[in-house]
């Protein structure tokens, strides 16, 4: 394996980007082309990507829909994307709106997942004329000021300095944590005793804003029914509930399309955001919510780049192979296989502490053998190692990163399934 290119250029970067951007690996890598579910480096080298289908690339690499339909866009026009009619954008947000199950839904576009959450705290905090927010302990909502001040992650949240005032919540995360010995419907309920315990100190907030399984957290797994359980009791106060679906939707915990629905029927949320690969590599963020949230803002707004028909055309290429191609389906299927191997794998293996995750969200929590202390180091050794061996990984966490997360494009095969499953075995082999 050579890095000479990715090397030289990572000297550039250092000289002349933030120091706080987070860069994987020792030897930090520069990929340049991709196909299917595979990438390859500026020094030549070949990888099976398990995590880049959370990133930006959903369905597949230079998938050849998405392309057709981005150059042909190009060629025709981009211009404003909210001055003038944007064909595109009605047709995804139809489609978008359809498929959130928000009643009388309105859809705006951003250009990132921050940005997504920007405005529905915008929206949420104008609506209830509050700027009290709940957040989940442990949670990644993005890197702008408002987004910073909510994230729970306080490894990406580098300001104390938010306009909002945020108020955590227990629940997020069940590895660990004062109720973790608990089982599923003591936890909820335990939970549930917290939030009500923390509202009865304070006027409603404006929301409780929660990724359905937390991202950057290091896929998490609580349990189903929590937020349906929050749900009843943000009703009746009058606090609304906001999901980040950013890294949970489209399908890709296999068995539903949006993470809170493996939650319950307590219906949807009252606002939905999006991001990531629904664009396939286009920047397309987005908010859903009833029209009754999302038009409560009185004056003016327009977005030059949010829902670009360059972006539009590419998420609308990109939903319709997905659904053509029962995306969803193969995430609970292939997941599901790939969930079974890596935990019997991680049986053998005492650095393992869980296997969990749902369809193409897969998190491994390493630990120190013989103990329950996160090994940050131990999930460190194994992405360099499965590097080496040729496949990427990505990691995540609360105060120290110590699980692996696995997020392949969603058209992943079984037999490449079973291939990142052997060399993900290797490399937890390989440490100590
Ligand atoms: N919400 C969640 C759950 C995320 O995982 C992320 C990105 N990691 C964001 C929001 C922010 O998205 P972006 O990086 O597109 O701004």
């Amino acid at each position: 394996m050579t890095q000479d290119a990715s090397r030289h250029l990572f000297q550039r970067h250092r000289a002349v980007l933030p120091d706080w951007l987070a860069l994987y690996y020792d030897d930090p890598i520069e990929i340049t082309h991709g196909e299917g579910r595979h990438v390859w480096d500026a020094d030549g080298n070949k990888y099976l990507d398990f995590f880049g289908g959370i990133l930006t690339t959903m369905t597949a690499h230079a998938l050849p829909e998405v392309t057709k339909a981005v150059t042909e866009q190009a060629g025709r026009i981009v211009h404003s994307s909210t001055l003038y009619l944007n064909r595109p954008m009605v047709d995804l947000a139809e489609r978008i709106a359809k498929l959130s199950g928000i009643p009388d839904a309105r859809v705006f576009f951003t250009t990132s997942g921050t940005e997504a959450n920007d405005t529905a705290l915008l929206l949420a905090t104008t609506h209830r004329r509050s700027n009290q927010i709940l957040a989940m302990r442990n949670s990644y909502h993005g890197r702008s000021f408002s987004t910073v001040g909510i994230t729970g992650n306080k490894g990406w949240s580098p300001t104390s300095l938010s306009p909002l005032q945020t108020l955590y919540v227990h629940g997020g995360v069940r590895t660990r944590g004062p109720y973790a010995d608990l089982d599923d419907a003591g936890f909820i309920a335990a939970c549930v005793a917290d939030l009500e315990d923390l509202l009865g100190h304070v006027r409603p907030p404006a929301a409780l804003i929660a990724e359905p399984i937390q991202g950057v957290g290091g896929f998490t797994s609580p349990p189903d029914g929590l937020y349906a359980a929050f749900r009843k009791v943000l009703r009746e106060r009058g606090v609304l509930w906001i999901a980040d679906e950013v890294q949970t939707g489209w399908g890709r915990t296999g068995e539903t399309f949006w993470g809170w629905q493996a939650h319950g029927a307590d219906g949807p949320p009252d606002i939905l955001t999006f991001a990531k690969g629904i664009g396939n590599g286009m920047s397309i963020g987005g908010v859903v919510a009833r029209a009754e949230i999302m038009n409560c803002l009185d004056s003016n707004s327009i977005s030059t780049f949010g829902g670009t028909q360059i972006t539009m055309a590419a998420g609308l290429a990109n939903l319709t192979y997905l659904l053509e191609h029962d995306l969803q389906g193969n995430a609970r299927r292939v997941g599901g296989l790939l969930i079974e191997r890596l935990r019997a794998a991680a049986a053998q293996v005492p650095a393992v502490r869980e296997v969990r995750g749902r369809g193409l969200m897969i998190g491994v929590e390493l630990v120190r053998p013989g103990t329950d202390s996160a090994d940050p180091e131990a999930a460190a050794a194994v992405l360099e190692a499965a590097r080496a061996d040729g496949l990427l990984l990505g990691k995540g966490g609360g105060h120290s990163t110590s699980a692996l997360r696995v997020a392949p494009p969603m058209t992943l095969t079984v037999a490449e399934a079973e291939e990142g499953a052997a060399i993900l075995e290797r490399a937890l082999r390989s440490i100590r």
